[in-house]
C-alpha cells in the first residue's frame, strides 16, 4: 500500500510520520504525476485558501478530483474544507464530498481545543474501545451532510466534526498531531 500526502502547504510532514509508524509506503504529492500508483491521498491541515490557490497553480485540482473517483482521500481540517462541495464562500474546492463546512466555526486560534470523541466506525475497524482524543485548531464544523455522505463523529454539543462518503473521509480535527494512529488505520482500511 502506498499513500500520498499533498505536500504544498500545511502539516504534511506529521501525516508522513504517522504513516511510517504504520509501515506504509508514502509519497509527497506536489504535481499531478505524483498521484501515479497511489492507493490513497491525505490532504493535511493548514490554510484551505492557500492549499486551493497552490493546487490551482500546480494544476492539481482536476487530477485529484479524478483520483478521488476511484481512490480514498482523507482531508484533515483545511483538507476537509478543500474536499467539500461548499465552504460558504468563494475559494477553490475539490467539490468531492456532499458536505457543507463552516470555516473557523469554533472561533480563532486561541479558541483551539481538545475533546474526547466517540467514533463507532473507527473503534470497530481498529478493534478498540477507547474514545478518540481529538485536537481542533481553528477548525471548521461540518455544517451539513447530505447525499451519500454520513456523519462519523460529533462533539458534545452535536456539531459534526467527521464525515465519510464511501472512500472519502473528512475530519475537522488533526489526528496527525496525536500519538494515536487509529484514525490513520481507519483511513487505510478505506484505501485497501
Ligand atoms: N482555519 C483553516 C482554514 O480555514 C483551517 C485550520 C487548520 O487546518 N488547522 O483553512
Amino acid at each position: 500500500m502506498k499513500i500520498g500526502v499533498l505536500a504544498i502547504q500545511g502539516d504534511f510532514a506529521e501525516h508522513i510520520v504517522m504513516l511510517k509508524r504504520l509501515k506504509v509506503e508514502t509519497a509527497e504529492v506536489r504535481l499531478p504525476e505524483h498521484l501515479k500508483n497511489l492507493d490513497g491521498l491525505i490532504i493535511p491541515g493548514g490554510e484551505s485558501t492557500t492549499i486551493g490557490k497552490l493546487a490551482t497553480d500546480y494544476e492539481l485540482i482536476d487530477p485529484i478530483r479524478l483520483f478521488g473517483q476511484r481512490h480514498a482521500i482523507w482531508g484533515t481540517c483545511a483538507g476537509a474544507i478543500f474536499l467539500s462541495k461548499d465552504a460558504r464562500r468563494s475559494q477553490p474546492l475539490l467539490s468531492l464530498m456532499d458536505i457543507t463546512v463552516e470555516r473557523n466555526a469554533f472561533g480563532r486560534q486561541v479558541d483551539s481545543f481538545e475533546a474526547e470523541l466517540d467514533v463507532p466506525e473507527m473503534k470497530q475497524a481498529t478493534g478498540t474501545k477507547d474514545p478518540y482524543h481529538a485536537i481542533f485548531i481553528r477548525a471548521p464544523i461540518i455544517e451539513s451532510v447530505y447525499g451519500d455522505a454520513k456523519v462519523l463523529a460529533k462533539v458534545a454539543d452535536g456539531r459534526i466534526v467527521a464525515a465519510q462518503q464511501g472512500h472519502l473521509l473528512a475530519t475537522s480535527f488533526h489526528p496527525e498531531l496525536t500519538q494515536d494512529t487509529r484514525f490513520h488505520e481507519y483511513f487505510l482500511s478505506l484505501a485497501d
